[in-house]
């Protein structure tokens, strides 16, 4: 490719300053650099990696430094993919190269971290603090570390045992200032299950001489690095690395400096593909017939159309996917997947696997970074048209996008919960839109904000209302637990009703699903004297009891602690527990039958997606008759045995201080129930509630969405909530309340009188009022204009920066999701 010559490039960087820099190219690079790319530039003392936005030839009024060194020959990310960066830096008012940054999976190759340096201030402060504190003083010994260099958080944490609590203190103090800084990783630092060896090619020129110039006891290598010569030339070919362990002692070390002396070449280890149960091919029903008809018309006219695609549990989506994402891969151009987080298992890659073979790549968090740079480059190479992916797979570098299907639209899981706070789906929106392509949004209950985008004509509703095979909806029913108690006296965890139907299903040999919903069952420890609920330290959270190693936990934080024996705060030793785990109600169970083989899935069972894959296959496998869970449990698994479903405690959901809380409670029921009677044993549902007559419990248990589509619409419209305002979070964060309430008051101030078009609530305790150490105010923002709200939101970010907030301080989360 012809790529031109050029003297200066624009860098954008990931620091908070959000503007691109100028660099001069040095000769070398004039020619090679496209937008795109990875460049390694200096910033102020460092070395930063940035993606090139544009090169020219506008020599800047200010001298450019020199660009260093070029990463990428090839583009990493294409025009598209950047024009999709702009978007999503400007939509969620987010730095674009933070945004940039989230869309690179290549982290294989680039380490990032906080380093420290002193601010000037921080000098000055130094000299004087050497002089008046201790020298042990973990401050003062940050502080003669840092005059003297720079220092990576990770080095410094490792370099001083208190480090952390002093840096925090220091930066406090404006002493000291972090930044991002990337720098490249050494490919040979995969583990070394993760990395094949083999001999290197000799070098060309010495190939005549057979081998001669390398005599076989080089006495320049030592003697585990001969031995692996040794091996591999007696056993040609590739090798695992970790395999030779066991016959080259340090075979992991040798073959690392054999392959920087360039004797040997590892590369890393081909992933390995889930072998799923190959499925059979169904020929589609009516339904599902008539909903790819119109989605295979509009691929074909290569319109950008979004459907939304309605089909209740167990309607058959999948196979619609599949079908579509066929039509558009026969066209030659490629397709993109998205499922929530939870829902890409090894037997859903399996599926198309099976269908697609090896033109599928798949993006998941759960693989390490030099699997998903293999995956991202094959993606790119074009060798793979079919990608199957968790939200940031919205980013996939496919060209010729035909196609994005975005399973459970509804999920919460496609929101990114940091900088940037992008939502996967609506991504997907944006990008289909510039490729020309076609959106295929999927769910049983879609969220208001898409199922009234049909309403309003921008997205095509196609149905599937009912079951593969016209299976039985469950029958649902609600068991009123105020009366159970009326009934019994008794404050229990089951009511007689489904102790009854789980005692029958062991009989039977059928399985139960038991759900907890997870935000009310949290053991805690409280006093019985004052009421006081034992917290975390650094946020205003209830500390978890955890029975297993008895210590109380912070879920947010991961702060831990014994079991106080008095209250902190009265000093009485009337300590108690008091809630509901998991953990108790598993107990509970095994109390009631002994003979049930029970299984757990949770947060605390849990701690990897492969643990979480082999809990659900055993259960899947019949080894378990009972499996209990929270929120973990209730999606997209296909466990056709389970005939029985009970929700302990279904709307403990409903008091969370979030205007989508009836939604969620809706969207939970109804996903739980669809567990039930996948196979051709129709199934159960019994929800116990202590609401029953709220209309998100009685229509879920009805399964109607329809009648809670229409009244959630009236309460959304009647309050100004999505989908009839565009809406905002603003967060002001920092670990001195006086400062946050400063800070929050300055933004008041500005905010009065209220834009036009704009309804500013707050500034209000956030319903966590402190998280991770910070104090915490917000402001909700709703809008009947988006380009007023996205105004404002910018104001804010300038408002932030001329005031000098720290980094960190201010929070924009524009359509956000969780309001805590
Ligand atoms: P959903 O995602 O809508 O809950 P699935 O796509 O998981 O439903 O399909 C449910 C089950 O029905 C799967 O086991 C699938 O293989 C099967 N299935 C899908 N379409 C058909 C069909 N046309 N005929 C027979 N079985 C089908
Ligand atoms: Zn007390
Ligand atoms: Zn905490």
């Amino acid at each position: 490719m012809n790529h031109g010559s050029f003297r200066y490039c624009d860098v954008s960087l990931p620091v908070p300053l959000d503007q691109p820099f100028t660099y001069a190219l040095p000769e070398t690079l004039r020619h090679r650099v496209q937008p795109g790319s990875r460049i390694v530039v200096p910033f102020g003392p460092r070395k930063l990696t940035g993606v090139i936005l544009s090169c020219h030839d506008d020599a800047p009024a200010v001298a450019a430094r020199e660009a260093l060194r070029l990463i990428d020959a090839e583009p990493v990310l294409n025009p598209e993919l950047l024009a999709l960066a702009r978007w999503i830096a400007g939509y969620y008012c987010a730095p674009l190269g933070e945004v940039l940054r989230s869309m690179l999976p290549l982290a294989a190759e680039i380490r990032s971290g906080k380093v420290w340096s002193l601010t000037d201030a921080g000098r000055d402060a130094a000299r004087q603090l050497m002089l008046d504190a201790s020298p042990e003083d973990p401050a003062v010994q940050v502080l003669r570390m840092l005059e003297k260099r720079p220092l990576s958080a990770a080095y410094l944490s490792k370099a001083l045992p208190l480090a952390d609590k002093a840096v925090r203190s220091l930066e406090r103090r404006g002493f000291i200032v972090a930044e991002q800084v990337q720098t490249e990783r050494d490919p040979l630092r995969a583990p070394a299950d993760r990395l094949r060896v083999e001999l290197a090619a000799p070098p060309s020129k010495s190939r005549d001489r057979e081998g001669a110039d390398v005599p076989a006891s080089d006495p320049k290598l030592n003697k585990s690095e001969r031995e692996l010569r040794a091996f591999l030339e007696l056993h040609p070919g590739s090798h695992q690395l970790k395999d030779l362990e066991a016959t080259v002692k340090n075979a992991s070390i040798a073959a690392r400096s054999l392959a920087r002396k360039g004797l040997v070449s590892l590369t890393p280890e081909p992933m390995s593909m889930p072998a799923g149960p190959v499925r059979a091919r169904h020929a589609l029903n009516p339904p599902q017939q008539a909903a790819f008809d119109e989605i295979r018309a509009a691929i074909l006219e290569k319109q950008f159309r979004i459907f939304l695609l309605h089909g209740v549990t167990g309607s058959g989506k999948t196979e619609v996917y599949l079908n579509a994402i066929e039509a558009v891969v026969a066209e030659g151009r490629s397709a993109l997947l998205l499922v929530p987080e939870i829902a890409l298992t090894p037997a859903m890659a399996g599926q198309f696997f099976s269908r697609f073979g090896d033109r599928v790549a798949i993006l998941h968090s759960a693989f390490t970074d030099v699997e998903r740079s293999e995956q991202w480059r094959r993606i790119r190479s074009g060798a793979a048209s079919v990608v199957v992916g968790t939200r940031s797979g919205v980013f996939a570098p496919v060209t010729n996008l035909g196609l994005i299907v975005v399973d459970e639209e509804h999920d919460g899981s496609y929101k990114q919960e940091e900088t940037p706070r992008y939502n996967g789906r609506d991504v997907a929106i944006v990008r289909a839109q510039e490729a020309g392509a076609c959106v295929i949004l999927g769910s049983a209950t879609p969220s208001l904000e898409s199922r009234y985008n049909t309403e309003k004509g921008k997205y095509t509703l196609l149905g599937l209302p009912g079951r593969i095979e016209e299976r039985p909806m469950p029958t649902v029913e609600l068991v009123d637990m105020r009366q159970e108690f009326l009934e019994t006296r008794k404050q229990a965890t089951f009511s007689r009703k489904l102790l009854d139907a789980l005692a029958k299903r062991l009989e039977n040999g059928e399985q139960t699903i038991v759900l907890l919903n997870r935000r009310g069952f949290s053991n805690f420890v409280a006093c019985r004297s004052c009421g006081e609920r034992i917290q975390c330290i650094n946020c205003s959270l209830t500390l978890t009891y955890h029975k297993r190693d008895r210590r109380l936990l912070c879920h947010y934080c991961g702060y831990a602690q014994k079991v106080p024996t008095v209250c902190p705060k009265c000093a009485s030793e009337h300590i108690y527990f008091l809630g509901l785990g998991s953990e108790r109600v598993e107990e509970e169970l095994h109390q009631g039958f002994p003979t049930a083989r029970i299984a757990r899935l949770d947060r605390d069972t849990v701690t990897g997606k492969r643990q979480y894959e082999s809990i659900l296959h055993e259960f899947s496998e019949g080894n378990f008759d009972i499996l209990v869970g929270t929120q973990m449990i209730a999606k997209g698994h296909d466990i056709p045995n389970v005939t029985l479903v009970g929700v302990i405690s279904a709307d403990v959901g409903l008091g969370m201080p979030d205007f989508r809380a009836a939604e969620r409670t809706f969207q939970l029921l109804t996903q739980v129930a669809g567990r039930a009677g996948r196979g051709s044993v129709p199934g159960i549902v019994l929800v116990q509630t202590i609401n029953p007559e709220h209309y998100a419990v009685r229509l879920a248990a009805e399964q109607d969405y329809q009648a809670f589509y229409q009244k959630e619409l009236a309460f959304r419209r009647a309050l100004h909530y999505p989908p009839f305002s565009a809406m905002a979070n603003l967060l002001v964060r920092s670990e001195s309340k006086e400062a946050a309430m400063r800070m929050s008051s300055e933004l008041a101030l500005r905010f009065t009188p209220p834009p036009e078009k704009l309804k500013i609530m707050g500034p209000a305790e956030a319903p966590v009022a402190r998280l991770k150490n910070e104090y915490r105010y917000q402001f909700l923002i709703k809008a009947a204009s988006r380009k007023a709200l996205n105004q404002l939101l910018q104001s804010v970010r300038c408002f932030a920066l001329e005031h000098k907030w720290g980094a960190t301080a201010l929070v924009i989360d524009v359509d956000p999701l969780s309001l805590m």
